[in-house]
């Protein structure tokens, strides 16, 4: 079920989502999307054109770094899998050219494994190994925090004793994303710090602790035999084997070592921002027949996604991720909310209801990553800074309203409240250090907006059925959508004009036409 101003929340999060999505490996997907493009513009699609495509397709595999003997398979499964003398009509064959390269270049990044994955009230312990500066204590703090924002309870332990200032490293990451952790200062034995660590959780009922440890250099025998050490001493569910896609091919060769002697039952592949190699990294270590988990695409907290090779491969092309996409919206349980709802029947919308939307689209997570899942936007739109500017505007209107109280929260009038007593004004603004313009501000675009409400919620049969976006016009949709981009970017607008149509695009995503859009795609059978 639908309903509006929710609804909202995901549309008005997908147009101010508009930023440079910091695509992994963007030059070879628009290399590959270039030439799969090129058999569009051909008018007969014969021999020759599927060639220069194929080559072209080739060449950007081997400018990423994707081993050359991956290659050559992969042009000859193409060539096989088409017989343009069978094939009709020139759609068809352009639609199954196209299904044929995409087809092959998952089988690129697909281990053919089947991922673990934790289960829910249970104790998941998770291992991390890997050499040293690959990323493991950034990618274990990732992982940590990937969860608890999933609602497990979540730590971390330092088993690594080997380098110095690990600890705090780890420390320090947990703190500012409120994880528990476990270490020590003094105790020398990583096995004993991880047993201790890994008993306590436990015995916390703590349903994924991670625990992360020294690195090792793969000539290292002493190190290597201590991580066998700590495995066995504390039995991990999980092996997470965690790989700097800056080495390239060379990353098989390394999985396989630590795979020999650990039983590595997944891969998490780091550093995958910016470097040209990245498609070495990812095809090696699919050889390795360990799935990939996660990638990691930056130094900050939330540059980490899960890995899937299909939707990966459909970011890549440019297609989106609309399976993504729709867990994303899914994991808001939007449908929950059977308060908001019924105050909107009835037209108000106050502080408080704008306060919980703009939890929801923090939830969500980075704008970037979001942006990312919508077919056609794996381009440049808006810079990082825009997105940092338009989090940190949310972030301050949130504070801004952190210091208001109940009674102005609750109020369907809260702008009222303040301006029946402007003395509250500038309390909120010296509680949550803005000047009172900023607050003044706040409560005006909320004023707008709760208008608006007031508005939608007044036309009669509005919410027949329960299923307001049935009988709300897409005008009024688009303008409750300005009205919240506004409040956190005002040059969001700009980019809105040309996006008309991404709002009816959400509701299809929504509404399970997911197959009709990837049909529109030319590629039915993803
Ligand atoms: P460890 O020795 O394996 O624990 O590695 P660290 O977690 O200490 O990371 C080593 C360096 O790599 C640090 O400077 C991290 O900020 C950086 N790093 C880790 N993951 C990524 C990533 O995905 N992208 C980028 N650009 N840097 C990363
Ligand atoms: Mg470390």
């Amino acid at each position: 079920m639908l309903f509006p101003v929710l609804h909202t929340a995901a549309d008005f999060l997908v147009i101010t989502s508009i930023k440079a999505f910091k695509m992994v490996l963007a030059d070879l997907g628009r290399k590959i999307t270039s030439a799969l493009r090129s058999l569009s513009n051909a008018t007969i699609i014969n021999e020759e054109v599927l060639n220069a495509m194929l080559k072209e397709v080739c060449t950007a595999l081997l400018e990423a770094d994707v081993n050359i003997k991956l290659v050559k398979q992969l042009r000859e499964n193409v060539k096989s899998a088409i017989d343009l003398e069978e094939m009709a009509s020139g759609l068809n064959k352009r639609k199954m050219i196209q299904h044929a390269v995409f087809k092959e270049l998952v089988k690129l990044v697909d281990p053919g494994v089947k991922a673990w994955t934790p289960t829910k009230g249970k104790q998941n312990v998770i291992m991390f190994v890997g050499l040293q500066g690959s990323g493991k204590t950034t990618t274990c703090s990732k992982l940590a925090y990937y969860y608890q924002r999933k609602g497990w309870k979540t730590c971390l332990i330092c088993a690594d004793t080997f380098r110095a200032g690990a600890f705090d490293q780890l420390k320090q990451n947990a703190t500012k994303a409120r994880i528990p952790f476990y270490g020590s200062y003094t105790e020398m034995d990583p096995v004993i710090i991880a047993s201790e660590g890994v008993d306590k959780f436990k015995n916390e009922n703590f349903e994924i602790i991670i625990v992360d440890t020294s690195g090792r250099h793969k000539q290292e025998d002493s190190l290597f035999e201590e991580m066998l050490q700590v495995a066995n001493a504390i039995q991990p569910d999980n092996i997470v084997y965690v790989m700097d896609a800056s080495i390239g091919q060379a990353c098989e060769a390394q999985a396989k070592a630590f795979k020999d002697k650990v039983d590595v039952a997944s891969v998490i592949v780091t550093k995958l921002d910016g470097h040209a190699k990245g498609g070495g990294a990812l095809s090696a270590v699919a050889a390795t027949k360990s799935p990939i988990i996660f990638i990691g695409t930056g130094e900050h907290i939330d540059d980490f996604e899960p890995f899937k090779t299909q939707p990966f491969i459909s970011k890549l092309l440019g297609m989106g991720d609309i399976e993504g996409l729709i867990d994303k919206v899914n994991e808001l349980k939007l449908d929950d909310n059977e308060a908001l709802i019924e105050k909107l029947k009835h037209g108000q919308f106050t502080l408080r209801d704008m306060y919980e939307q703009f939890q929801n689209i923090m939830k969500m997570g980075p704008f970037s990553q979001i942006l990312g899942m919508i077919p056609g936007f794996g381009t440049d739109f808006m810079s990082k800074g825009n997105e940092q500017e338009s989090m940190a505007r949310l972030k301050k209107l949130m504070t801004i309203m952190d210091s208001m109280n109940d009674q102005e929260l609750d109020s369907t009038d809260g702008a009222k409240v303040f301006s029946k007593q402007p003395g509250r004004i500038q309390r909120v603004a010296r509680g949550s250090g803005v000047s009172t313009r900023d607050v003044q501000e706040l409560l005006t675009q909320y004023t707008k907006f709760a208008q608006m409400v007031k508005k939608m919620g007044g036309i009669k049969g509005l919410f027949k059925g329960g299923d307001m976006s049935k009988n709300v016009s897409q005008s009024q949709m688009a303008k409750l959508n300005q009205q919240m981009a506004k409040m956190m970017d005002p040059r969001v607008l700009h980019h809105m004009g040309g996006m008309a149509g991404l709002q009816s695009m959400m509701r299809q995503f929504q509404q399970g036409a997911a197959g009709n859009m990837k049909g529109m795609m030319g590629f039915n059978n993803m």
